[in-house]
This record gives C-alpha cells, sequence and structure tokens, in this order.
C-alpha cells in the first residue's frame, strides 16, 4: 500500500524525471540583432528592411562573448537556451522542496 500522498515529493519526482529532455540545453542569452549588410542595391539599404543576426551572449573563460548563430540554426538554439532557464527553474524548485524538508526534519529533532 501506498502512503499518504506527499505532493512536494511527487513534484520533486517529477521535475527531475523533466530534466533528462533539457540534456541539450545551452548556456546564455539569445540575441537578436538588426543589421543592414553594406551592399548598396540590397533591400536592406534603405534602412528598413534589415538582415536579423543572431547570436548568443555567453561568458567563455568569465569573459561575454557574442557568437553568431546561422539563421537555419537560431531557432533550435532558441529553444536550448530556453531549455537552461527551465532546469534553473526546476532546479530552484526541488531546492525549496528540499530546503522546506531539511526545516521540517531539523525541528522534529528539536522537539
Ligand atoms: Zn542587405
Amino acid at each position: 500500500m501506498k502512503s499518504p500522498r506527499e505532493p512536494d515529493l511527487e513534484l520533486r519526482g517529477r521535475l527531475i524525471r523533466s530534466l533528462g529532455s533539457l540534456r541539450e540545453m545551452l548556456p546564455g542569452s539569445f540575441v537578436e540583432r538588426k543589421r543592414a549588410c553594406g551592399r548598396p542595391n540590397c533591400h536592406c539599404a534603405d534602412g528598413k528592411l534589415l538582415h536579423s543576426q543572431f547570436q548568443i551572449s555567453v561568458l567563455i573563460d568569465g569573459k561575454p562573448k557574442a557568437l553568431n548563430i546561422p539563421t537555419d540554426l537560431a531557432e533550435k538554439v532558441r529553444q536550448k537556451i530556453e531549455m537552461r532557464r527551465r532546469f534553473d527553474a526546476a532546479a530552484a524548485t526541488i531546492c525549496g522542496v528540499n530546503l522546506k524538508r531539511f526545516l521540517k526534519e531539523k525541528e522534529e529533532r528539536q522537539v
């Protein structure tokens, strides 16, 4: 027979199991810049229809870098960077559950 439901533990278990799907996560933030390419005959020359340049803004060895992303990979990279945010959110929730359990355990010992 199952012990009484513990919603926190169910939540923790669900989050832990979801982390595997985030294994392709990437660090940093996703940046879209608009720019003109400089060719005088291009549609961007009037400054209205600019080109999109996608970048990952990330720290490498403690130094901020902006790495260009090929346009066809931009959506995939954006999703992978979003995975990192979800990973961090899951970790924060798991830590919160564990801290609550730790404090409860500590309190029970002192009685
Ligand atoms: Zn152009």
